[in-house]
């Protein structure tokens, strides 16, 4: 597997170099809204330490990690009224990875409304920053 990469985007947002419309942030993950929504609230959380898939992820950081996704999967629900959450998580390009920075989508889903394409429209930074204060107000 190739190594990690800084260069990534997610990892230039997570130096302040690129702009987020951001959710939650604590010392293990950063939590913002997708740009480019496959559902309404589609959140992605991000590890802050380094790695480039779950494949190569320190186990110690993933179990950091999981309760978080967990905690902002149900705010996302709350916030959205959903009936459920898919989470999705790509390891390398075959599986369908785009950036190369451990992440998991959390995607709010309602029953009759289907999930958008992969890399879809880019969504209003307004939209997204309103979903972000509702997720937020969920969160304990
Ligand atoms: P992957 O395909 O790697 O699992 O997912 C990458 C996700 O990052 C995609 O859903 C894409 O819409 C999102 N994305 C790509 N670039 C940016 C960006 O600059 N800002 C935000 N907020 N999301 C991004």
């Amino acid at each position: 597997m190739p190594a990690y990469d800084d260069a990534n985007i997610f990892a230039r947002i997570l130096r302040g170099e690129i702009p987020c419309t951001k959710v939650y942030e604590d010392e293990v993950c950063l939590a913002f809204m997708d740009i480019m929504p496959q559902v309404e609230g589609h959140v992605l959380v991000i590890a802050k330490s380094p790695s480039r898939t779950l494949l190569d992820a320190d186990p110690a950081a993933l179990s950091a990690l999981m309760p978080r996704v967990q905690r902002i999967g149900r705010a996302a629900v709350a916030a959205l009224k959903a009936d459920g959450l898919t989470l999705m998580q790509f390891s390398e390009a075959t599986a369908g990875q785009t950036v190369f920075h451990l992440h998991f989508h959390l995607l709010p889903r309602r029953e009759g409304v289907p999930m958008r394409p992969h890399e879809g429209p880019t969504a209003k930074p307004e939209v997204l920053g309103a979903l972000a204060e509702r997720i937020r107000a969920e969160l304990p």
